[in-house]
């Protein structure tokens, strides 16, 4: 079996070990909330990925779900509209 001719150091493992750390994996903004997000992969604090909500409310949007969320989106716009005529 083969054997180190010398015994490492306290120095030089030290030294080796110097570059044994964590580094912050490649992280980039959220282009809709702009939070710090792993790249290719779903916004955790607003559930956008690739321009679209995949996550409303905790759930997954599928293309069933999409029309109601189009829908609700039209509903609280007009709900939006009107409180603020009200207020006017
Ligand atoms: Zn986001």
């Amino acid at each position: 079996m083969a054997v180190p001719q010398r015994r490492i150091s306290k120095t030089r493992k030290r030294l080796r070990r110097t570059h044994f750390k964590l580094e912050a994996s490649g992280l980039v903004t959220c282009p809709n909330c702009g939070a710090m997000i792993k790249s290719h992969h779903v916004c955790p604090k607003c559930g956008y990925y690739a321009g679209k909500a995949q996550y409303l409310n905790g759930k997954l949007v599928t293309k069933e779900t999409e029309k109601k969320v189009e829908n609700t989106g039209k509903k609280s716009t007009k709900k939006a509209a009107a409180k603020k005529a009200e207020n006017k």
